[in-house]
């Protein structure tokens, strides 16, 4: 498979070091609204600074599908990153192009280039080969530090690496994998999940692989409303998804022959619709016709908590409702609460969950806050990321 070396192995010293960052971050009419996933790559990018290197940063930003839209320009993120690293930081007008290229070879100590929207440009998405050999005219050493957008086989995160030799991870995308092995590869007993969010669809890869690994696991948000329909529930509006009743009647049955806790809620959050001012509590067995179920209910929220405190390895992914709004974000803080009471090793990725954790500012109380809910995802369910196995080097004895 090949060793993964960390920038910490690597010779960026006086070199120009391309960090692929992951710079993705939400914006409000051009505002940063949360800097976290800028804030999570300042070790990685002070670390090269202090050791002498030229940085070449390069992210992408929302989907512009190969057009250049301003709106989606890394401007206010370079402002941010300048503010964070105290440096100077020099926007280039597109991520492949002379003026990019006379940036980076001018590039003066206290002075970083960060690349504009790699997705401005057709090639990254596409894996253009072409299109890395521009990028790679930039760089000496290749660092992929870009946790969330590790499970894309784009031009920046498979194809440059494999174009130079010198290359390896940043301190984000270390920190990632170390924690999320120990989930993969030996967790501490007992471990439980958690699993939640929208669909049932998005996530069955990583139910199927968990259910392989875990003591118990949880479900709640609309994907728990899935499976309290396939055990013959009445729903009324709830969003759930009809054609996946009988593969969660296979992994109940899957759950009960594995010995695997699989916990549905007991009672739920209930309201005529989404923008609707209060809930109401109901059994499970009393949803109305005429409403749907948009969180988890107090009982559950208890019974989920006695479950997740005798954990010595919890992970997290997927809200418990739509916690996005006031009425019906108690499930999901309840669950954020218990995890971080927790003591065991505990891990939360997905970006409405980490949102939620965030909103109950407990991030601080996780042992591990994935900055990737894709990637994580397929990390646990066993997969090789592409953006790991592209940085991989030939083993040396
Ligand atoms: P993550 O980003 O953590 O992986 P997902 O993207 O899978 O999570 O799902 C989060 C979304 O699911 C949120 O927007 C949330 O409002 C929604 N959701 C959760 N439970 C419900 C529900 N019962 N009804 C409607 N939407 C829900
Ligand atoms: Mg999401």
């Amino acid at each position: 498979m090949g060793s993964l070396r960390s920038i910490e192995d690597l010779a960026i010293e006086g070199r120009r070091v391309f960090v692929r960052v992951d710079f993705n971050v939400p914006l409000d009419d051009g505002r940063i609204t949360d800097d976290s996933r800028i804030r999570a790559a300042l070790p990685t990018l002070r670390h090269a600074l202090e050791r002498g290197a030229h940085l070449v940063l390069a992210s992408h930003a929302g989907r512009p599908k190969g057009e250049r839209k301003p709106s989606l320009s890394l401007e206010p993120m370079g402002a941010r990153l300048a503010e964070l690293l105290d440096a100077e930081v020099l926007l280039t007008d597109d991520c492949v192009s002379e003026a990019a290229g006379k940036i980076v070879g001018d590039l003066r100590d206290g002075q970083v280039a960060l690349l504009e929207n790699l997705r401005f440009n057709v090639g990254e998405e596409k894996n253009d080969e072409g299109f890395a050999r521009e990028l790679a005219k930039l760089a000496d050493v290749y660092v992929n530090d870009a946790f969330g957008a590790a499970h894309r086989a784009h031009a920046s995160v498979a194809a440059l690496p494999q174009l130079i030799s010198e290359r390896g991870i940043g301190l984000l995308m270390k920190a990632e994998v170390q924690s999320l092995q120990r989930l993969r590869e030996d967790a501490p007993r007992p471990f439980v999940a958690i699993l939640g969010g929208a669909k049932v669809s998005d996530k069955i890869g990583v139910l199927e692989a968990l259910l392989e690994r875990v003591d118990a696991l949880l479900i709640g948000g609309a994907m728990a409303n899935t499976f309290l329909a396939a055990k013959g529930l009445s729903m009324g509006k709830s969003l759930l998804e009809e054609d996946k009743l009988a593969l969660a009647r296979t992994l109940m049955q899957r759950a009960d022959e594995r010995g695997v806790d699989l916990l549905l809620p007991k009672d739920l959050v209930v309201a005529d619709a989404i923008d609707a001012e209060r809930g109401q509590v109901v059994e499970i067995s009393q949803v109305p016709g005429d409403a749907m179920a948009l969180d988890i209910g107090p009982a559950t929220v208890d019974a989920y908590r006695d479950a997740i405190m005798p954990a010595r390895a919890l992970f997290w992914n997927g809200p418990m409702g739509l916690f996005e709004r006031e009425p019906f974000s108690r499930g999901s803080i309840g669950v954020a609460q218990a995890g971080a009471e927790c003591p065991g090793f505990t891990v939360v990725g997905g970006g409405d969950s980490v949102a939620a954790v965030n909103q109950a500012q407990l991030a601080a109380r996780y042992d591990h806050v994935s900055t990737g809910g894709g990637a994580s995802l397929e990390y646990l369910e066993g997969k090789e990321l592409p953006g790991l196995s592209a940085v991989r080097s030939a083993e040396v004895g």
